[in-house]
């Protein structure tokens, strides 16, 4: 088969709790189940495999490090049959309540060697407000734990905005987790999805939004992370290292960025399996079904678990892309945009990029376009212009 495919996410749609502000598809964990959606999972990498051969690989959720060492292991070795092994970034998400030595030393054992931990706040009051299951001392615990078992590339996922968190706590938890020394950090303001316990609260005006802290904590995440040796290459992403690791002449991208991710925002191909995921393949999005039961019965009757496949126009796609990729700092160059999506930024979104430039949200000159640092500010905005 031509051209196959490099990237593969896997979704584990199993929490301990739910999070009092998530609105991904994961459900309290029941062995029995657990174990059904193992087999499931194996089925589904099963029918993909002679397609893949992954570079990238992201273990989300959910929550991965739930899966106890056999689950793990059942998946791992079957990956390992198929030949999925040996990815130059293969990632699994880790809640610090569930990371043991036993299953760091597992997932190193077959290749794993990237963990995003979430972490969220080093507050103990937040941890409790936000519904987490782990507590601060379980974060440096299991950061340790990482660390012994070898793992050299690990990513802290914090929580900024969140109700009742002033500036000094956020200074408190951004200092702390600069001194753990990560080689990559996520951070995210706080959102209020419908029908989650946060939203309700709010609509129930129990606190309000300060719009104004939170751009404050924003500019302070990226000045602390800046001191503290990270480099920012997306609205939300810092990773250690300025090499290069474009083309010469290109904008650089920190050479410990996550991979899987920076192949979402350029508009690249990749496989999604587990409940809930979705994958994009030689032009066609697909999602699978967000409902455990309804997967598994899906693939024991030798079935994908497709819910719904759209096949998307090169145009409507080309706009997707744009908008991605204006996430990142370093924008789009004109020439990567065309050779990925066949179509000019310069021509078709010419009126677009105008207006961006005229309101001092984005740069443009003679070789890409990229938003500026107040434009980041506003980026989901500015994406939906390229949007068709
Ligand atoms: S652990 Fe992650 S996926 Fe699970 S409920 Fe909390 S935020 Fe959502």
């Amino acid at each position: 088969m031509p051209d196959t495919v490099t990237n593969l996410y896997l979704h584990v749609p199993f929490c301990a709790q739910k999070c009092a502000y998530c609105a991904f598809y994961s459900e309290a964990a029941s062995g029995e189940l657990v174990n059904r959606y193992t087999a499931a999972l194996v089925r589904e990498l099963e029918m993909v495999a002679a397609d893949l051969k992954p570079k990238t690989i992201f273990c989300g959720g959910g929550t991965p490090s739930l899966l106890n060492l056999r689950q793990w292991e059942t998946i791992l070795r079957a990956m390992e049959r198929l030949e999925l092994l040996g990815a130059t970034e293969f990632s699994v998400e880790c809640n610090p309540a569930t990371v043991s030595a036993d299953k760091a030393k597992l997932f190193r054992d077959f290749g794993i060697n990237r963990i995003s931990m979430g972490v969220q706040s080093l507050d103990e009051p937040l941890l409790d407000r936000l519904g987490r299951i782990h507590s601060r001392a379980m974060v440096f615990k299991s950061f340790d734990i990482l660390r012994r078992a070898g793992f050299e590339n690990i990513n802290l996922d914090l929580m900024f905005a969140i109700p009742t968190q002033t500036m000094d706590i956020w200074h408190a938890t951004l200092n702390e987790a600069m001194a753990m020394q990560s080689e990559h950090l996520s951070s995210y303001e706080v959102i209020y999805e419908d029908d989650t316990p946060l939203f309700d609260q709010l609509q129930a005006g129990e606190f309000s939004v300060n719009e104004e802290l939170a751009c404050e904590m924003y500019e302070e995440l990226i000045s602390r992370a800046t001191t503290g040796g990270f480099h920012q290459y997306e609205i939300a992403n810092f990773a250690r290292d300025s090499k290069s690791i474009n083309p010469a002449g290109q904008p650089a991208i920190p050479a410990l960025a996550c991979k899987h991710n920076l192949n979402y925002w350029r508009g690249g191909s990749y496989y999604g399996l587990g409940p809930s995921a979705t994958g994009y393949v030689r032009g066609v999005r697909t999602k699978n079904w967000s409902n455990t039961q309804l997967y598994c019965d899906q693939l024991e009757k030798g079935k994908r678990a497709i819910e719904s496949s759209e096949e998307l126009s090169p145009l409507r796609r080309a706009g997707e892309i744009a908008a991605f990729g204006l996430r990142m700092n370093a924008g789009w160059p004109f020439a990567d945009f065309q050779r990925v999506t066949s179509f000019d930024l310069r021509k078709e979104w010419a009126a677009e990029m105008e207006q961006l430039t005229e309101r001092g949200h984005a740069i443009r000159n003679d070789v890409k376009f990229h938003l500026t640092h107040q434009g980041l500010r506003f980026a989901d905005a500015a994406a939906a212009l390229f949007l068709r």
